[in-house]
Order: C-alpha cells, then sequence, then structure tokens
C-alpha cells in the first residue's frame, strides 16, 4: 500500500496520447530538490526560500534507441515549471507541475530522469489521496475529484462539481457528535449500575432521528440507494431468456438467441442511453447447477464479474414452478437485485413475489421488479424506463455520493435501533453498541476511522496521475 508514505511521488498528469504540451506533477517534501537535480537552468528559482512562480529551464533525458541503427540518445529538453511550495498546493505538499513537449516517448523519458533522481511513480489517486490525507480536501470531495475526471455528461459534471464545492461535513460532524455524546452517557450508566439513565438521552435521540429522517427525504431508503446502478447486470438460469431480453432492450440483435442452453460464454457489455442516460447492459453466462460443468462454471465467473458497482438484473422464466435451482441461485446474489418475471405471454407458475422469497435468505435487497415478454415486447419500454431511473437515481445523492449514502442510511438504522432498545425498557449494553456503530459511520462518511487498506481501496480506483 504505496499511499501512506511520505515518498516524493511525481507522475505524468496529460492525458495519454500526443499533444502540443505534455506535463508532469512531482509532489513531496524533496519535490524541488528532486527538480533541481533533474534539470538545469532553475537554480535561481529554487534557491530557498522557494517562492511560487513559473521559471524556464532544461531537463536532459534519455530517449530509448531503435536497434542497433538509432541507438539511446541523450536530449535537452526545454521545460517551463510551475512551482507551487506547501501549503499552497493541491497536496498541500512542495508541488512542481514541469510543461514539456507533449510526445509519449518525451514524458516517458522525463518521468524516468524523476525517478532517477529520487522521485517514485504515483499510485493511481495518489495526489488527490495526499489532498485527503493532508486536510485540503475531505473524501467525498476527493472522490468527486474522480467522478468530475470520469463525468460523461453535463449532468454528472454539475453532480461532481457541487459536491467538489458545497460539501456538507458541518452537519454531519455536528450529527457524529451528539450521537457520541448520547454513547457517552449510555456507556456510564452501564459501567455505573446504580446511576440513572436520565429520560433526555431518549428524548435527544429522538431529536437527532427526527434530524436524519428530515435528510432523508433527499436519500430515499436503502432499497433506492441499492438501486443507484449504471451497471446493470442481466442474471439468471439457462433458457429464463436473458439474451432474449437484452436484444429487446436494445434493440437490435446483438446475441444470439437459441434454446440450446448456455450459448453466452462470457460477458457481453453494450451502452446505450435512455432518456438521456447512460446505462451499461451486460448480459452474463446462465446458470444451471446441473448442466454439463462448463454452462455453471462459466455463470459462477459471470457472477463474480458483478462487482458492488453492478446491480443484478435477476430474469426469471415465469412459465415454469421456481424450484430449488433458482433457490440456489437465488443464495449467490447479494447486493441490489431487480426482479423480472420474463415469458408472461406463457402461462404463468411464477411470481415475483414467490421470487423475493427465495432471496430473504441471501445477501440481497431487492429494489423492484417487473413482468415483461422478451418474446412479444410487453412491458420492455417501462422495464427500459425504470433501468434509467435507476441509473440517473445514482448521480443526485443531495449533495453525497453513494459511498456517503450507504454510511449515512447505515447511521440512521443504527440510531433507530438503538432507540427501539432503549424505548423497550434497557437492554443497555445492545444500545451502546448501536450507537458505537452510528458513531462509526458517521466517522467513515467524513473520511475517519477507516482502516488503511479500505482507503487505499477508495483510492485505487482513482485515475493514474490525479
Ligand atoms: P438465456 O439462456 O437466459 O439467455 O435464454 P434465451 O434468451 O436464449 O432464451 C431461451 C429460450 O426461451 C429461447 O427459445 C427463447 O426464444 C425463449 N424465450 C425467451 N424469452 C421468451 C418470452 O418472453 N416468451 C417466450 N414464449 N419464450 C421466450
Amino acid at each position: 500500500m504505496p499511499y501512506f508514505s511520505q515518498d516524493d511521488i511525481a507522475q505524468i498528469g496529460t492525458p495519454p496520447g500526443p499533444s502540443p504540451v505534455g506535463a508532469i506533477r512531482i509532489s513531496g517534501a524533496n519535490a524541488f530538490a528532486i527538480l533541481a537535480r533533474a534539470c538545469t537552468g532553475l537554480d535561481a528559482a529554487l534557491s530557498l526560500p522557494v517562492r511560487r512562480g513559473v521559471a524556464q529551464g532544461e531537463m536532459r533525458v534519455r530517449l530509448a534507441g531503435a536497434g542497433t541503427k538509432r541507438p539511446e540518445r541523450i536530449v535537452s529538453c526545454p521545460v517551463r515549471v510551475f512551482l507551487m511550495p506547501a501549503p499552497a498546493s493541491y497536496t498541500r505538499e512542495d508541488v512542481a507541475e514541469i510543461h514539456l513537449p507533449g510526445s509519449p516517448a518525451i514524458l516517458r523519458a522525463a518521468l524516468r530522469t524523476l525517478v532517477e533522481a529520487g522521485a517514485r511513480l504515483a499510485a493511481a489517486g495518489e495526489f488527490t489521496f495526499r489532498a485527503f490525507r493532508n486536510g485540503r480536501l475531505a473524501l467525498g470531495q476527493a472522490e468527486a475529484v474522480e467522478e468530475l475526471i470520469r463525468a460523461e455528461n453535463d449532468a454528472e459534471r454539475r453532480g461532481a462539481l457541487s459536491r467538489l464545492g458545497d460539501c456538507d461535513l458541518d452537519a454531519t460532524r455536528r450529527w457524529r457528535d451528539t450521537l457520541m455524546d448520547i454513547a457517552a452517557r449510555v456507556e456510564a450508566a452501564l459501567d455505573f449500575s446504580e446511576e440513572e439513565l436520565g429520560p433526555d438521552v431518549e428524548a435527544d435521540l429522538a431529536v437527532l432521528a427526527a434530524e436524519l429522517a428530515a435528510s432523508a427525504c433527499l436519500v430515499g431508503d436503502r432499497a433506492e440507494l441499492e438501486a443507484g446502478h449504471r451497471r446493470l447486470t442481466l442474471a439468471g438460469l439457462t433458457n429464463a431468456g436473458k439474451s432474449s431480453l437484452f436484444n429487446r432492450l436494445l434493440g437490435e440483435d446483438a446475441v444470439i438467441v437459441s434454446a440450446v442452453a448456455s450459448t453466452t460464454r462470457d460477458r457481453l457489455v453494450r451502452r446505450v442511453c435512455w432518456d438521456g442516460v447512460l446505462v451499461d447492459l451486460s448480459d452474463i453466462p446462465g446458470y444451471d447447477p446441473d448442466g454439463p460443468g462448463q454452462g455453471g462454471e462459466a455463470a459462477v465467473r459471470g457472477l463474480r464479474l458483478i462487482g458492488g458497482e453492478d446491480l443484478a438484473i435477476w430474469v426469471v422464466d415465469s412459465s415454469r414452478a421456481l424450484d430449488e435451482r433458482d433457490a440456489r441461485f437465488a443464495e449467490t446474489l447479494a447486493g441490489g437485485v431487480y426482479i423480472v418475471m420474463n415469458k408472461i405471454d406463457l402461462p404463468c407458475l411464477a411470481d415475483a413475489e414467490q421470487a423475493a422469497a427465495l432471496l430473504s435468505h441471501s445477501e440481497a435487497t431487492v429494489v423492484g421488479h417487473a413482468a415483461v415478454s422478451a418474446a412479444t415486447g410487453a412491458g420492455i419500454d417501462e422495464l427500459r424506463c425504470d433501468f434509467a431511473q435507476m441509473a440517473a437515481a445514482l448521480r443526485s445523492g443531495g449533495g453525497w455520493n453513494r459511498r456517503e449514502l450507504l454510511e449515512l442510511t447505515a447511521a440512521r438504522a443504527s440510531c433507530r435501533k438503538a432507540a427501539e432498545e432503549l424505548g423497550l425498557g434497557g437492554r443497555l449494553e445492545l444500545a451502546a453498541e448501536d450507537l458505537r456503530h452510528g458513531v462509526s459511520s458517521f466517522s467513515r462518511m467524513l473520511g475517519e476511522g477507516y482502516a488503511e487498506e479500505a482507503l487505499g481501496r477508495i483510492f485505487s480506483r482513482f485515475c493514474i496521475g490525479k
């Protein structure tokens, strides 16, 4: 996990491909010393104390050769360097941005020169991580930077910008402090059994719960949150009609549909735009626990492809009664699941309620259901509309991103459970535990109390060079 080091980090900051000017960023306590080693002509600008500004110099870079005819060459590159001494920089460390001719070969060679002079290549999102670590950005804002970079339309860009701007840390901090105070009073009553738990504890918890509930009109419930996905993956038993539904939804013959089980061996993804909302729709192999090897294995492999970013669309054949195979498939699902009962043109032997019952022992949350016929097209327009709405909801979480919203919902649930325990007259240990969980959720919303590994996982999804 490189993120927690104090190394000086460098990385190319411009998108891949040729452009007139390329930029390399370097950040860390020795950034300017490394720059002095790698460049000439910057002595005046880099004399201490370094001031914010621009300077011109040269950097010697080694360009790789090509065979015997073109040996390795050392060339001197003109550079323009923007110096941003700590703390007035993106990472709050000494930062330099080096502009040089944008050829990818030159940029790679210049990066090598900086590494030879003492820098380490920055991991994905490491600059933004430092901004977060050094208190320049809250975790939610750091994530908004990444969303901004990845935004594909105006709505997403606007959402990310507003999250970057008005990250409401004050409210979260206040909620956490209140909950911490309530938790401390419950713990005190636990430690000194003669001490009475005053009625004001319940009253304070009720006030906090009401405040959180008011914020919940922005948030919705957990099912709604789980539904906020852009990547929708059709999954289910073989022959349920996934490929037919995939084609119907896309309106083109994108997948081979056949009555022979398991024709779809790999994941197939199509990006579509419905009502101005981008959706990535995938079809994965069907699940057949009794089938000859391949089909089942491919499906299990496919299910593993359904990551946390995906919403599983469970396609069920409504013309046959649900059985053991459906139950076993249901057990493999987790996270948000949308149930689609297919083949409603045939006599109906199963409904969405029965399918949902099979999920009650899994880790899945049912976020919606529909009944359609991939063969006749019945219900398909409504289904498309539902999917587009779910994808759009993802980006409009009232100033919070998905991770924060999940924590906020968890905090609300903890408060509710604690209030119930207290209301039931006193299993104080249980209430205290719920309150502790609630405090942790708020802390994680603020980006505190994350294990190093979890933070590393969050930032490793970021772009290289940001
Ligand atoms: P997959 O294995 O889940 O991808 O299923 P396919 O899309 O290949 O469909 C399996 C069989 O069910 C094919 O014979 C399809 O024509 C048929 N099928 C799919 N959807 C429907 C439907 O809505 N109604 C009827 N009657 N047949 C369907």
